[in-house]
């Protein structure tokens, strides 16, 4: 029972297979998709320290935009700011990136790596907890599969397994739907991103290749009804929603929505199992930090599992260290991500000056820039 099973072949479980196998352990994941590439429309703003870290796992794709600088501000008040790599001291922000792009560099750096095993087409159906180990129950090509493993890794992106092994997670739905698509506009992004709060909910624009990735919240009954639009009316209403600071709005492709909700595993490990990834905390995209807190939960897996003799995999000692390291983190990315949304999605009487008043502070004062910069690319990790 020596392999540690991971299940979920996202980018969370993908990262934390290559951590541990660089740790020195084998692994197993275990996928339900039927391939290793994932069809997946989504594109990932991916902090600059989560691209060191993967780029260290051998896993970053060839394809990606680099994230220069971010403008903040609040529609229809005053107040605004613009973080800049070159003020934090890095080559870039972040970058961007396709979810897709991801997956599929992190399956090729699987592939080339002995020590793990990738089972496509694998649905797992339970993991027990258990004192002297964890089971995992699975299903492939009609049969039914049991392991016992020293540790079990849940990154099933936060589903019913989760919840099935974990308890019901504590979760808030959000009033808000994510719309997201690909737009065109009549200048050059120049690496710059834009993060736009409204009284419905934000709206960012993210570099992409030649245009800008979308992502436009709102209530689903006014996504639905913007995604119906035909493209001229849909451009006018981000035209007027966002303003011109990004030039004018050409052309809009691929809309589609996700919902959105905050959902979080309170205690997120049992005996020999540990969930890591969307599956210890769903986040809002506001600030871009779903996915990098999940790496860096796979990062510090990697790191508390370093020099660790298979048979101590996943003891209680084991798991305290990788508590510890990440409890502050999470706590900090949740918490920040959760007042972004409700503090700054409304037009409650004080709150656009209160807000207004923040940007402009930031705007005078670089180290308060310096710090926001620092937080986002690298939250408070200590792994
Ligand atoms: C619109 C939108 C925009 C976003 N933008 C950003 C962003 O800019 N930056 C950012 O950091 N984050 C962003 N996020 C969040 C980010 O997408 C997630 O944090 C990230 O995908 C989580 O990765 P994961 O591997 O934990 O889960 P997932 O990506 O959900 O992967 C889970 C994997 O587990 C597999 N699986 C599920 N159940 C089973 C089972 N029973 N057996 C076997 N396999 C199973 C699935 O097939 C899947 O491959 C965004 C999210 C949304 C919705």
């Amino acid at each position: 029972m020596s392999d540690v099973v991971i299940v979920g072949g996202g980018p969370v479980g993908a990262a934390a297979a290559l951590a541990l196998a660089r740790a020195g352990h084998g692994v197993t994941v275990l996928e339900a998709r039927p391939t290793a590439t994932a069809d997946d429309r989504r594109t990932l703003a991916i902090a600059y320290g989560s691209q060191q870290i993967l780029a260290g796992l051998g896993a970053w794709p060839a394809e990606s935009t680099p994230i220069t600088d971010i403008h903040v501000s609040q529609r229809g008040h005053f107040g605004q700011t613009v973080l800049t790599a070159a003020e934090a001291g890095v080559p870039a922000l972040g970058y961007v990136l396709r979810y897709n792009a991801l997956v599929q560099a992190q399956a090729r750096a699987m592939e080339d790596q002995p020590a793990i095993s990738l089972v496509t087409g694998a649905t797992v159906d339970a993991v027990t907890p258990g004192e002297d180990g964890a089971e995992v129950v699975w299903r492939q090509q009609g049969d039914t599969l049991r392991r016992r493993t020293p540790l079990a890794v849940l990154a099933d992106g936060g589903r019913a397994l989760t919840a099935a092994t974990f308890g019901t997670p504590v979760e808030r739905p959000y009033t808000q739907v994510a719309l997201v698509g690909q737009v065109h506009t009549d200048r050059p992004h120049d690496g710059r991103a834009y993060e736009r709060f409204t009284p419905t909910g934000p709206v960012a624009l993210l570099p992409y290749e030649r245009h800008y990735a979308l992502v436009w919240t709102g209530t689903q009954e006014a996504v639905e009804a913007l995604i119906a639009l035909p493209e001229a009316e849909f451009l006018r209403r981000l035209q007027d929603w966002f303003g011109d600071r990004a030039g004018e709005f050409l052309r809009v492709t691929a809309r589609s929505w996700f919902p959105l909700t905050l959902k979080v595993v309170r205690e997120v490990a049992r005996p020999h199992v540990l969930c890591i990834g969307n599956a210890a905390q769903t986040m809002h995209p506001v600030a871009g930090q779903g996915f990098n807190l999940g790496l860096r939960d796979a990062a510090a897996l990697g790191t508390v599992a370093r020099g660790r003799l298979p048979g101590t995999l996943g003891d209680a000692a084991m798991l305290a260290d990788y508590l510890a390291r990440r409890r502050r983190d999470r706590q900090v990315g949740i918490g920040i991500t959760h007042a972004l949304v409700s503090g700054f999605s409304n037009d409650w009487p004080l709150l656009p000056l209160l807000r207004g008043q923040a940007l402009t502070a930031m705007n005078l004062w670089p180290w308060s820039r310096r710090a926001l910069a620092r937080l986002m690319m690298y939250g408070m990790a200590s792994s």
